[in-house]
Protein backbone atom coordinates (compact mmCIF):
# COMPACT_ATOMS: atom_id res chain seq x y z
CA UNK A 1 0.00 0.00 0.00
CA UNK A 2 3.29 2.21 0.36
CA UNK A 3 3.67 2.03 -3.09
CA UNK A 4 0.10 3.03 -4.07
CA UNK A 5 0.07 5.94 -1.91
CA UNK A 6 3.73 7.41 -2.85
CA UNK A 7 2.44 6.59 -6.45
CA UNK A 8 -1.08 8.49 -5.45
CA UNK A 9 1.10 11.50 -4.15
CA UNK A 10 3.26 11.62 -7.32
CA UNK A 11 0.07 12.08 -9.46
CA UNK A 12 -1.12 14.88 -7.01
CA UNK A 13 2.06 16.81 -7.03
CA UNK A 14 1.96 16.82 -10.74
CA UNK A 15 -2.11 18.09 -10.42
CA UNK A 16 -3.19 15.05 -11.63
CA UNK A 17 -6.59 13.74 -9.89
CA UNK A 18 -6.89 10.51 -8.20
CA UNK A 19 -9.24 8.24 -6.04
CA UNK A 20 -8.44 7.15 -2.81
CA UNK A 21 -10.62 5.53 -0.15
CA UNK A 22 -11.71 7.20 2.83
CA UNK A 23 -13.20 6.06 5.84
CA UNK A 24 -16.85 6.94 4.69
CA UNK A 25 -16.85 6.56 0.93
CA UNK A 26 -13.86 6.91 -1.68
CA UNK A 27 -12.70 10.17 -2.71
CA UNK A 28 -11.82 11.76 -5.30
CA UNK A 29 -8.43 13.73 -4.51
CA UNK A 30 -6.41 16.92 -5.58
CA UNK A 31 -3.92 18.93 -4.18
CA UNK A 32 -6.66 21.52 -2.67
CA UNK A 33 -3.88 24.55 -3.00
CA UNK A 34 -4.10 23.58 -7.08
CA UNK A 35 -7.02 25.54 -8.50
CA UNK A 36 -6.18 23.27 -12.13
CA UNK A 37 -6.05 20.35 -10.31
CA UNK A 38 -9.29 21.13 -8.23
CA UNK A 39 -10.66 22.07 -11.63
CA UNK A 40 -9.96 18.64 -13.00
CA UNK A 41 -12.53 16.66 -10.12
CA UNK A 42 -15.02 19.28 -11.16
CA UNK A 43 -15.13 18.17 -14.62
CA UNK A 44 -14.02 14.25 -14.02
CA UNK A 45 -17.36 14.24 -11.75
CA UNK A 46 -19.64 16.94 -14.18
CA UNK A 47 -19.99 18.37 -11.08
CA UNK A 48 -21.53 22.04 -11.01
CA UNK A 49 -18.75 24.95 -9.80
CA UNK A 50 -21.52 25.87 -7.18
CA UNK A 51 -21.13 22.66 -4.76
CA UNK A 52 -17.98 23.47 -2.68
CA UNK A 53 -15.34 20.68 -1.99
CA UNK A 54 -14.27 19.48 1.51
CA UNK A 55 -10.58 20.05 2.49
CA UNK A 56 -9.00 17.00 4.04
CA UNK A 57 -5.74 17.36 5.99
CA UNK A 58 -2.89 15.36 7.85
CA UNK A 59 -2.69 16.57 11.10
CA UNK A 60 -4.69 19.27 13.62
CA UNK A 61 -1.82 21.27 13.65
CA UNK A 62 -2.59 22.02 9.51
CA UNK A 63 -6.29 23.87 10.52
CA UNK A 64 -4.27 26.87 10.28
CA UNK A 65 -3.37 26.63 6.71
CA UNK A 66 -6.75 26.38 5.60
CA UNK A 67 -8.86 28.05 8.08
CA UNK A 68 -9.04 31.15 10.06
CA UNK A 69 -10.97 29.76 14.00
CA UNK A 70 -12.32 32.80 15.51
CA UNK A 71 -11.72 33.28 18.80
CA UNK A 72 -14.80 32.72 20.17
CA UNK A 73 -15.69 29.13 18.62
CA UNK A 74 -12.05 28.12 19.08
CA UNK A 75 -12.47 26.23 22.41
CA UNK A 76 -15.52 24.44 20.75
CA UNK A 77 -13.25 23.86 17.60
CA UNK A 78 -10.39 22.37 19.97
CA UNK A 79 -13.20 20.21 21.75
CA UNK A 80 -14.77 18.57 18.77
CA UNK A 81 -11.26 18.24 16.96
CA UNK A 82 -10.16 15.91 20.21
CA UNK A 83 -13.58 14.35 20.38
CA UNK A 84 -14.26 13.26 16.23
CA UNK A 85 -11.24 13.79 14.84
CA UNK A 86 -9.32 12.20 12.95
CA UNK A 87 -12.87 11.01 11.72
CA UNK A 88 -16.14 11.46 9.85
CA UNK A 89 -17.08 15.30 11.13
CA UNK A 90 -16.58 17.99 8.86
CA UNK A 91 -15.99 21.72 9.70
CA UNK A 92 -17.54 24.85 8.22
CA UNK A 93 -15.22 27.04 9.42
CA UNK A 94 -14.08 30.59 7.95
CA UNK A 95 -11.66 29.70 5.34
CA UNK A 96 -7.95 31.04 4.59
CA UNK A 97 -7.15 33.52 1.68
CA UNK A 98 -4.92 30.00 0.41
CA UNK A 99 -7.49 28.11 -0.40
CA UNK A 100 -8.47 28.73 -4.13
CA UNK A 101 -12.15 29.84 -4.35
CA UNK A 102 -13.04 27.24 -6.88
CA UNK A 103 -12.67 24.86 -3.94
CA UNK A 104 -15.53 27.08 -1.87
CA UNK A 105 -17.40 27.55 -4.68
CA UNK A 106 -16.42 31.40 -4.12
CA UNK A 107 -17.94 31.09 -0.41
CA UNK A 108 -16.22 32.59 3.10
CA UNK A 109 -16.60 29.75 4.11
CA UNK A 110 -14.29 26.01 4.02
CA UNK A 111 -15.24 22.71 4.99
CA UNK A 112 -12.60 20.69 6.43
CA UNK A 113 -11.94 17.45 8.08
CA UNK A 114 -9.34 15.10 8.82
CA UNK A 115 -9.77 11.46 7.72
CA UNK A 116 -9.14 8.36 9.47
CA UNK A 117 -8.71 6.09 6.84
CA UNK A 118 -4.93 4.84 6.88
CA UNK A 119 -4.02 4.73 3.74
CA UNK A 120 -5.75 8.82 3.07
CA UNK A 121 -4.21 10.51 5.79
CA UNK A 122 -0.60 8.79 4.73
CA UNK A 123 -1.54 10.13 0.99
CA UNK A 124 -2.23 13.46 3.28
CA UNK A 125 1.07 13.58 4.80
CA UNK A 126 2.93 12.33 2.53
CA UNK A 127 1.78 15.44 -0.47
CA UNK A 128 2.86 17.55 3.25
CA UNK A 129 -0.65 19.64 1.59
CA UNK A 130 -4.26 19.99 2.23
CA UNK A 131 -6.20 17.80 -0.18
CA UNK A 132 -9.52 18.70 -1.58
CA UNK A 133 -11.47 15.85 -2.22
CA UNK A 134 -15.59 15.18 -2.74
CA UNK A 135 -16.93 11.62 -3.08
CA UNK A 136 -15.50 9.85 -6.26
CA UNK A 137 -18.60 9.81 -8.26
CA UNK A 138 -20.46 11.48 -11.13
CA UNK A 139 -22.78 14.50 -9.51
CA UNK A 140 -25.83 13.60 -7.96
CA UNK A 141 -25.34 9.99 -8.26
CA UNK A 142 -24.54 6.99 -5.81
CA UNK A 143 -21.53 7.28 -3.60
CA UNK A 144 -18.56 4.95 -4.07
CA UNK A 145 -17.63 2.77 -1.15
CA UNK A 146 -16.12 0.47 -3.32
CA UNK A 147 -13.14 1.16 -5.83
CA UNK A 148 -15.34 -1.60 -8.21
CA UNK A 149 -18.06 1.32 -7.70
CA UNK A 150 -15.11 4.34 -8.44
CA UNK A 151 -14.42 2.24 -11.86
CA UNK A 152 -18.09 2.28 -12.76
CA UNK A 153 -18.47 5.91 -11.92
CA UNK A 154 -14.93 7.06 -13.10
CA UNK A 155 -13.23 4.64 -14.77
CA UNK A 156 -11.12 5.62 -18.05
CA UNK A 157 -11.53 9.94 -16.10
CA UNK A 158 -8.79 9.11 -13.51
CA UNK A 159 -5.21 8.04 -13.71
CA UNK A 160 -5.29 5.97 -10.80
CA UNK A 161 -7.79 4.67 -8.01
CA UNK A 162 -6.15 2.91 -4.93
CA UNK A 163 -8.15 -0.14 -3.46
CA UNK A 164 -8.27 -0.63 -0.33
CA UNK A 165 -11.20 -2.73 0.18
CA UNK A 166 -15.03 -1.48 1.31
CA UNK A 167 -15.37 2.19 3.42
CA UNK A 168 -15.80 1.46 7.49
CA UNK A 169 -18.55 4.32 7.73
CA UNK A 170 -20.52 3.66 3.96
CA UNK A 171 -22.12 6.87 4.49
CA UNK A 172 -20.57 11.06 3.82
CA UNK A 173 -19.42 12.79 6.78
CA UNK A 174 -21.40 14.84 9.24
CA UNK A 175 -20.96 18.76 7.78
CA UNK A 176 -21.95 21.43 10.84
CA UNK A 177 -21.24 24.80 11.01
CA UNK A 178 -20.79 26.42 14.35
CA UNK A 179 -22.57 29.49 15.91
CA UNK A 180 -21.43 31.01 19.73
CA UNK A 181 -23.45 31.94 22.24
CA UNK A 182 -22.76 33.93 25.26
CA UNK A 183 -22.55 32.00 28.20
CA UNK A 184 -23.98 28.96 26.75
CA UNK A 185 -23.05 25.99 24.74
CA UNK A 186 -22.87 26.73 21.11
CA UNK A 187 -25.19 26.29 18.07
CA UNK A 188 -24.40 23.23 15.80
CA UNK A 189 -26.48 23.64 12.32
CA UNK A 190 -26.39 20.39 10.61
CA UNK A 191 -25.89 20.95 6.85
CA UNK A 192 -25.34 17.07 6.16
CA UNK A 193 -26.70 14.15 8.63
CA UNK A 194 -23.78 11.71 8.47
CA UNK A 195 -21.75 9.04 11.09
CA UNK A 196 -20.64 11.72 13.52
CA UNK A 197 -24.74 11.33 15.15
CA UNK A 198 -26.56 14.10 16.74
CA UNK A 199 -26.85 12.46 20.07
CA UNK A 200 -22.31 12.61 20.01
CA UNK A 201 -22.77 16.26 19.29
CA UNK A 202 -25.10 16.95 21.92
CA UNK A 203 -22.44 16.72 24.47
CA UNK A 204 -20.99 19.97 22.92
CA UNK A 205 -23.50 21.98 21.69
CA UNK A 206 -27.53 22.32 20.62
CA UNK A 207 -27.45 20.71 17.47
CA UNK A 208 -30.27 22.61 14.89
CA UNK A 209 -30.85 22.20 11.62
CA UNK A 210 -29.92 24.68 8.55
CA UNK A 211 -31.80 28.16 8.62
CA UNK A 212 -33.26 27.84 4.82
CA UNK A 213 -31.36 30.60 2.75
CA UNK A 214 -33.19 31.62 -0.19
CA UNK A 215 -30.40 31.85 -2.57
CA UNK A 216 -29.71 30.21 -6.08
CA UNK A 217 -26.54 28.58 -5.04
CA UNK A 218 -27.18 26.39 -2.29
CA UNK A 219 -25.00 26.34 1.06
CA UNK A 220 -24.36 22.68 0.77
CA UNK A 221 -25.51 21.06 -2.23
CA UNK A 222 -25.53 17.32 0.04
CA UNK A 223 -28.81 18.94 0.45
CA UNK A 224 -30.13 19.45 -3.04
CA UNK A 225 -33.48 17.47 -3.13
CA UNK A 226 -32.33 15.18 -5.52
CA UNK A 227 -29.30 13.61 -4.79
CA UNK A 228 -27.19 10.25 -3.84
CA UNK A 229 -29.83 8.82 -6.47
CA UNK A 230 -29.74 5.73 -8.65
CA UNK A 231 -30.90 5.76 -12.30
CA UNK A 232 -33.48 3.13 -11.37
CA UNK A 233 -36.77 5.06 -9.86
CA UNK A 234 -36.66 4.46 -6.03
CA UNK A 235 -39.60 5.27 -3.39
CA UNK A 236 -39.71 5.76 -0.38
CA UNK A 237 -42.86 3.90 1.14
CA UNK A 238 -43.05 5.30 4.51
CA UNK A 239 -46.30 3.48 5.38
CA UNK A 240 -46.22 -0.16 3.48
CA UNK A 241 -50.19 0.60 2.83
CA UNK A 242 -49.09 3.17 0.37
CA UNK A 243 -48.00 0.36 -1.84
CA UNK A 244 -49.93 0.43 -5.23
CA UNK A 245 -48.11 -1.64 -7.88
CA UNK A 246 -48.73 -1.46 -11.57
CA UNK A 247 -49.38 -4.18 -13.39
CA UNK A 248 -46.57 -6.19 -15.26
CA UNK A 249 -43.95 -3.80 -13.56
CA UNK A 250 -40.60 -4.99 -11.82
CA UNK A 251 -40.14 -4.32 -8.29
CA UNK A 252 -37.12 -4.59 -6.17
CA UNK A 253 -37.26 -4.16 -2.19
CA UNK A 254 -34.13 -2.45 -0.07
CA UNK A 255 -35.11 -3.98 3.26
CA UNK A 256 -34.14 -3.42 6.72
CA UNK A 257 -33.31 -6.76 7.77
CA UNK A 258 -34.53 -8.80 4.83
CA UNK A 259 -36.79 -11.01 7.79
CA UNK A 260 -39.86 -12.89 6.31
CA UNK A 261 -41.61 -11.30 9.41
CA UNK A 262 -41.08 -7.59 8.03
CA UNK A 263 -44.44 -6.44 6.55
CA UNK A 264 -42.42 -4.73 3.59
CA UNK A 265 -41.18 -8.51 2.64
CA UNK A 266 -44.66 -9.76 2.43
CA UNK A 267 -46.23 -7.15 0.81
CA UNK A 268 -45.52 -8.89 -2.67
CA UNK A 269 -43.84 -11.00 -4.95
CA UNK A 270 -40.89 -9.45 -5.08
CA UNK A 271 -38.20 -9.74 -8.32
CA UNK A 272 -35.62 -9.39 -5.75
CA UNK A 273 -35.21 -8.37 -2.00
CA UNK A 274 -31.69 -6.63 -0.86
CA UNK A 275 -31.52 -5.91 2.80
CA UNK A 276 -29.33 -3.55 4.43
CA UNK A 277 -28.58 -5.38 7.84
CA UNK A 278 -28.94 -8.93 6.91
CA UNK A 279 -31.33 -10.65 10.06
CA UNK A 280 -29.88 -8.29 12.56
CA UNK A 281 -31.34 -4.91 12.10
CA UNK A 282 -28.20 -2.89 13.09
CA UNK A 283 -28.31 0.82 11.67
CA UNK A 284 -24.39 0.79 11.22
CA UNK A 285 -24.39 -1.91 9.41
CA UNK A 286 -27.09 -0.66 7.54
CA UNK A 287 -25.25 2.72 6.67
CA UNK A 288 -21.79 0.61 5.40
CA UNK A 289 -24.08 -1.59 3.32
CA UNK A 290 -26.46 1.27 2.10
CA UNK A 291 -24.76 2.81 -1.27
CA UNK A 292 -23.62 -0.74 -1.95
CA UNK A 293 -27.01 -1.82 -2.04
CA UNK A 294 -28.70 1.07 -3.75
CA UNK A 295 -26.46 -0.33 -6.26
CA UNK A 296 -27.14 -3.90 -6.71
CA UNK A 297 -30.61 -2.71 -6.85
CA UNK A 298 -29.67 -0.65 -9.52
CA UNK A 299 -28.02 -3.03 -11.82
CA UNK A 300 -31.34 -5.42 -11.44
CA UNK A 301 -33.25 -4.12 -14.64
CA UNK A 302 -36.06 -3.17 -12.02
CA UNK A 303 -38.99 -0.70 -13.06
CA UNK A 304 -38.83 0.72 -9.46
CA UNK A 305 -36.94 0.25 -6.03
CA UNK A 306 -39.17 0.17 -3.40
CA UNK A 307 -37.23 1.14 0.06
CA UNK A 308 -38.17 0.44 3.67
CA UNK A 309 -37.67 3.63 6.14
CA UNK A 310 -35.09 2.54 8.82
CA UNK A 311 -36.22 3.77 12.52
CA UNK A 312 -34.62 7.85 12.54
CA UNK A 313 -32.20 8.16 15.68
CA UNK A 314 -28.54 7.84 15.78
CA UNK A 315 -26.61 6.43 12.18
CA UNK A 316 -30.87 6.18 11.22
CA UNK A 317 -30.93 10.10 10.63
CA UNK A 318 -28.31 9.92 8.15
CA UNK A 319 -29.72 6.40 6.60
CA UNK A 320 -32.91 7.73 5.96
CA UNK A 321 -31.48 11.49 4.59
CA UNK A 322 -29.86 9.76 1.61
CA UNK A 323 -33.26 7.94 1.23
CA UNK A 324 -35.38 10.50 0.93
CA UNK A 325 -33.01 12.28 -1.37
CA UNK A 326 -32.37 9.21 -3.45
CA UNK A 327 -36.19 9.15 -4.13
CA UNK A 328 -36.42 12.64 -4.70
CA UNK A 329 -37.08 13.35 -8.59
CA UNK A 330 -35.30 16.44 -9.85
P1 LIG B 1 -19.06 15.45 -1.19
O1 LIG B 1 -17.69 15.31 -0.61
O2 LIG B 1 -19.18 15.13 -2.63
O3 LIG B 1 -20.05 14.69 -0.38
O4 LIG B 1 -19.46 16.95 -1.08
C1 LIG B 1 -19.00 17.78 -0.06
C2 LIG B 1 -20.14 18.44 0.62
O5 LIG B 1 -19.64 19.45 1.51
C3 LIG B 1 -21.04 19.14 -0.35
O6 LIG B 1 -22.38 18.82 -0.08
C4 LIG B 1 -20.76 20.58 -0.13
O7 LIG B 1 -21.79 21.41 -0.39
C5 LIG B 1 -20.39 20.64 1.35
N1 LIG B 1 -19.57 21.83 1.59
C6 LIG B 1 -18.31 22.01 1.20
N2 LIG B 1 -17.87 23.25 1.53
C7 LIG B 1 -18.90 23.88 2.14
C8 LIG B 1 -19.09 25.19 2.70
N3 LIG B 1 -18.13 26.09 2.70
N4 LIG B 1 -20.29 25.47 3.22
C9 LIG B 1 -21.27 24.55 3.22
N5 LIG B 1 -21.16 23.31 2.72
C10 LIG B 1 -20.00 22.97 2.17
MG1 LIG C 1 -20.81 13.63 -3.02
Amino acid sequence: MKEAVSEACELLRAGEIVALPTETVYGLAADAFNPDAVAKVFAAKERPSFDPLIVHIASRGDLKDVAIVPEDIAETVNKLTNAFWPGPLTLILPKHPDVPDLVTSGLPTVAVRQSAHPVFRAACKELGRPIAAPSANRFGRISPTSASAVVKELGGRIPLIVDAGACAEGVESTIISIEPREGKKPIFRLHRAGPITKEQLQEFGRVEKVREIKTDAPQAPGQLASHYAPLTPLILLEKPADFQPEEGKKYGLLSYTGEDESPYVALHDWEVIESLSPGSGKLAEAAIRLFFVMRQLDEAGLDAIIAEPVSETGLGVAIMDRLRRASAVE
